[in-house]
């Protein structure tokens, strides 16, 4: 199996330790993690410091340029970025997999190259002239999880290159060998030191975090991991993105046509098995359709083959972890003993790997973990209710917000509804749809800050006002 190695300043550093990375459907080792120290960790700074000077003083149509070349050495090296990703993450190939991962990180990579940001001139007159101009940070430390990991790698590393900062990012230790890999070939474009990658337990990244030599925190993943990265940015005022976990509502409202939304429900909820950010993860039914509703996504439920990601056949794959197929478990179970009707799954399956089946669960409601908490998992709990007002009110009580939809017959009215909810982004009709033109980002615990879209570059710069 392979050992991978570090990148710093454009070369390959071997570190003298590795940590395994193991398939969470077979449970066999797909590649050796290299471990950095401090001192690599240190190394990699400096690279990032020193490569900054030039590449902030770059010409923004060279950095245009190297970000359209990121985008060709994606996409020449799509398929092997999507085997590795399969491997490591478990998620099918195909479907809303692998492959359509590596899709999303071309199409994220293509647009953030073609964004820009000029200088805007406030006042030109008799009094005065002001001009905003819009700098780069300085070096960025990136933090990412493991449930799509090479599309928010280029999520954090390519808005921070083409607004001219220079990057060290830190992939989870659970899915890191796609992201070295995908350090590798940027490097083959990029001048060295403009994106280095260090790898090896949590340890790292909070040291990353707290470096003093990082001007900018980018970070996807926990809550509590991000509520610890904020505390250290103190120390030197870093600058936070900050993507945080979310328990995204769903409501149904009474004219809703089960069968129609059936699918979007499901896909909304279902997407990389529920591991992922935006997906549904509390879905609320109005009394006077909910079996419908429920009937429909179990019908629905049924066609989905969840099987090893290598198998081409498999739309569905296993929980990327054991820490995680454990909560997801944990959440099931407690919803069954408080009253919760299992309509499908309910109980791994039988089988080596982390596979957990898709898992509805009926007659819940706030009180019970499986509401209240994140799951990431392929657990959707269905929750009754009968005053829209009174259901909008009760999703918003919640502490993350980061999406949400509402589903209806009548768009204008559903508009009204999604106004009401607490979140980043709202969706009608469907759920967790994102696209590179529209800023993503959650309200009160769910995170600070947006991605995508001009907005999202302008938070890899800070402002320069030149008065004459
Ligand atoms: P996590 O918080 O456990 O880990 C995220 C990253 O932080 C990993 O790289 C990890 O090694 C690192 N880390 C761990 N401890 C750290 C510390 N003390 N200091 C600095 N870094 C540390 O999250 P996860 O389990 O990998 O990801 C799942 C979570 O991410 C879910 O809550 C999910 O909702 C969230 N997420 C959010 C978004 C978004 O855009 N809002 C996108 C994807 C995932």
């Amino acid at each position: 199996m392979k050992q991978y190695t570090l990148l710093i300043a454009g070369e390959r550093v071997a570190t003298s330790s590795h940590a395994e990375v193991r398939s969470p459907s077979s449970g066999d080792v797909v590649g050796y993690m290299p471990l950095a120290g401090e001192a690599e960790l240190d190394r990699a700074v400096a690279a990032a410091a020193e490569s900054f000077k030039t590449w902030s003083q770059t010409a923004d149509e060279l950095r245009a340029n190297a970000c359209r070349l990121l985008a060709e050495k994606i996409a020449e090296h799509a398929e092997e970025l999507a085997q590795i990703l399969t491997r490591e993450q478990g998620k099918p190939l195909n479907g809303l997999g692998s492959r359509f991962e590596i899709g999303g990180a071309l199409a994220w990579t293509r647009h953030t190259a073609e964004l820009n940001l000029p200088v805007e001139i406030l006042q030109d007159d008799n009094e005065g002239r002001v001009e905003l101009h819009r700098k780069p940070i300085g070096v960025v430390g990136s933090i990412t999880p493991w449930n799509w990991p090479v599309m928010i790698a280029c999520w954090h590393i390519v808005p921070a290159v083409r607004a001219g900062n220079t990057v060290v990012i830190k992939p989870s230790p659970l899915t890191p060998l796609s992201t070295i890999r995908l350090v590798e070939i940027m490097n083959e474009v990029l001048p060295p030191g403009v994106v280095n990658v260090v790898t090896g337990e949590n340890e790292i990244g909070a040291a990353l975090s707290a470096h003093p030599g990082i001007a900018k925190m980018t970070f996807t993943g926990s809550t509590e991991t991000g509520k610890k990265v904020m505390a250290s940015a103190v120390a030197t005022l870093k600058r936070l993105t900050l993507e945080l976990g979310g328990n995204d509502a769903g409501i149904v409202l009474p004219d809703a046509e089960p069968s129609r939304i059936a699918e979007g429900l499901f896909w909304g909820a279902f997407i990389n098995s529920g591991q992922t950010c935006a997906a549904l993860k509390r879905l609320y039914v109005h009394d006077s359709i909910y079996e419908d509703v429920c009937a429909a996504l179990t019908d629905y439920a049924g066609k989905i083959a969840v099987g090893d990601g290598l198998d081409e056949t498999s739309i569905l794959g296993p929980i990327q972890n054991e820490m995680q197929f454990n909560k997801v478990r944990e959440l099931v179970d407690d919803a069954r003993a408080k009253g919760g009707r299992i309509l499908v799954g309910g109980a791994p399956l039988e089988r080596p790997g982390y596979f957990y089946p898709i898992t509805l669960v009926a007659d819940v409601d706030h009180g019970v973990r499986l509401v209240d908490e994140e799951q990431f998992g392929p657990a959707l709990p269905i929750i009754r209710y009968t005053d829209i007002d009174e259901v909008i009110a009760r999703a918003n009580t919640n502490p993350a917000g980061l999406g949400g939809s509402v589903w209806s017959a009548d768009a204008q009215k559903a508009r009204h509804y999604a106004l009401q909810l607490e979140c980043g982004s709202v969706w009608i009709n469907k759920h967790g749809t994102i696209q590179p033109n529209a800023p993503f980002g959650g309200v009160k615990q769910s995170g600070i800050g947006v991605e995508f879209g001009v907005e999202g570059l302008k938070e890899f710069t800070t402002i320069q006002t030149v008065l004459s």
